[in-house]
């Protein structure tokens, strides 16, 4: 196929920082040597962002583009050192919907030495949720919280595109990871969505694995991966993983996919300490610009690149990173190396499996939400006291004093049972826990008998800092039991 038989599509384009540029430089001319159809859209976002006091290193003008154009290739950026940065790519993705993050690891086995010889993994990672939501607070003198959030929506876009993104490439099997033996409701959620879904796709096989048994037998055993679905924090964790034991962090490239727009990537930094010399691997950002050819439809440019990648392994040419003198022909530079691919375009591999690519425009692929009808009832509260005494029974006997229609059920202490009859044993710090319930058996209660309980916690001289409504949903309680309740 020519340029001129496929539509041009403008792209976003950020040249990064660090290594960002020589390697984007060199990428660029591979898709302008091939059939590959993109106008560029040159954007500045990073580091010289960052110090113009953009607090994400995003300036109006390149969200205009993105939002504009929908599709961004964009090169590693480096955070300033010191406080007060947003995390650019955290930003990104969530301002912009970008709820799939899709990461190919593949071995290249004998060219590339690599700790595994069949590595063929696909991680599809929850993008926006979890932990990444990044609802910190400090709330007493000992104690930091994280709140990790975990949607129904969420899970259902992102356990559908594994599956969808399975069928459109020809994949046999997905595997979900989760931490659902700890993390009933959170984990438990994205499980049960996985459950839930999976029906829909009866030819493709599936199984869960409890993340830390998973991810060892990821390193272990990676042959028995295809396409992993995972949440935000596991799926960045184990995508390391996964490449560093192909022997691959230069190589691999991602997509993060949202419903209208794009961004792809390549995994890796910004590289400071090989800037400017002309030696860094930019295979790692080809993949991600193939990703995006094959997103907007151009996937035989984006077949056509890849092989001709592949055969430029095969014949020895590689940068420093993966040279290796009993493998290797010829050590090479960035733009030497972009010359090489080019010099390959219409070439297939000889021995690697050559790649066919075949569009996969699978943000569309995500029906709308729909919100379920449940009946919700608030049975309770927790209360968290900031109380910097040791001893469960005093403060249980003080809070007991003050039961009406709310009553003490119990305190916990890091999420353990202290009162009543807690253990000696077990180390207190100054942040309590104290879940008070109805005074009537599977009673419901009000907002206002909440507020009556904090107002004489509060003449009580006790310091509440937050508390957490109990609620009932189709009368299944939302909330954990506390570990020895
Ligand atoms: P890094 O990935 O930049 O580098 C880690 C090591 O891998 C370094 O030794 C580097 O030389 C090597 N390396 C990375 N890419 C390479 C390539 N293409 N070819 C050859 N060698 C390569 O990680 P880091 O040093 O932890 O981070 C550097 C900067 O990058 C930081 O400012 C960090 O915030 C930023 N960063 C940006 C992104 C992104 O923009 N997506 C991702 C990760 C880190």
């Amino acid at each position: 196929m020519n340029k001129t038989s496929q539509e041009p599509v403008t792209v976003s384009i950020a040249y990064g920082d660090g290594i960002g540029p020589e390697i984007m430089k060199a990428v660029l001319s591979i898709l302008e040597a091939s059939s590959a159809n993109i106008k560029q859209d040159v954007v500045e976002m990073g580091e010289k962002s960052f110090l113009e006091g953009h607090n994400a290193g995003i300036p109006a003008e390149t969200w205009k583009s993105i939002q504009t154009n929908k599709v961004l290739l964009k090169a590693p950026i480096t955070t300033p050192q010191g406080g007060g940065y947003k995390s650019l790519n955290v930003t990104m993705r969530k301002t912009l919907g970008l709820y799939a993050n899709i990461r190919p690891t593949l071995s290249y086995e004998p060219y590339v030495s690599s700790k595994h010889k069949n590595i063929d993994v696909v991680i599809v990672r929850e993008n926006e949720e979890d932990l990444y939501a990044g609802i910190e607070h400090r709330q007493t003198t000992d104690v930091t919280q994280c709140l990790k959030l975990i949607t129904r929506p969420g899970c259902e876009r992102i356990v559908r595109y594994a599956f969808e993104y399975a069928k459109a490439n020809g994949r046999k099997k997905v595997s979900c990871f989760s931490k659902d033996n700890i993390m009933k409701a959170t984990d438990g959620l994205f499980h049960q969505v996985f459950n839930e879904i999976a029906p829909e796709y009866p030819e493709i096989e599936t199984d869960h694995w409890i993340i830390d048994i998973a991810t060892a037998k990821l390193a272990n055993e990676p042959e028995k991966f295809d396409v992993i679905v995972t949440l935000n924090l596991y799926g960045d964790i184990i995508s390391d993983v996964a490449s560093e034991i192909a022997g691959s962090v230069g190589l691999c490239g991602s997509a993060n996919i949202g419903k209208t727009t794009a961004m792809f990537e390549a995994i890796h930094g910004s590289a400071p300490d090989i800037a400017g010399q002309n030696i860094a691997n930019p295979s790692g950002l080809l993949h991600a610009a193939i990703q995006m050819l094959n997103h907007i439809g151009q996937s035989e440019s984006a077949t056509t690149i890849h092989n001709a990648w592949l055969k430029t392994l095969e014949d020895g040419v590689h940068t420093a990173d993966i040279y290796d003198p009993q493998l290797s022909q010829e050590k090479v530079g960035t733009q030497a190396f972009a010359e090489a691919v080019i010099a390959r375009l219409g070439q297939q591999p000889e021995k690697l499996k050559a790649a066919h690519y075949q569009g996969s425009d699978l943000g569309s692929v995500i029906a709308d939400y729909q919100r379920p009808h449940v009946k919700k009832e608030l049975v309770g509260v927790d209360v968290f006291l900031d109380w910097a005494h040791s001893d469960p029974n005093a403060i249980g006997k003080q809070l007991e004093a003050l039961n009406d229609t709310l009553v003490l059920k119990m305190i916990t202490n890091r999420g353990v049972k202290v009162y009543p009859d807690g253990f000696p044993e077990t180390f207190c710090t100054d942040h309590w826990r104290c879940r008070f319930i109805s005074h009537e058996k599977e009673g419901v209660v009000t907002p206002q008998d909440i507020i009556q309980l904090l107002q004489r916690i509060d003449e009580a001289g006790l310091d509440f800092i937050k508390t957490e409504g109990l609620y009932r949903f189709d009368g299944v309680n939302g909330f954990s039991v506390a570990q020895g309740e």
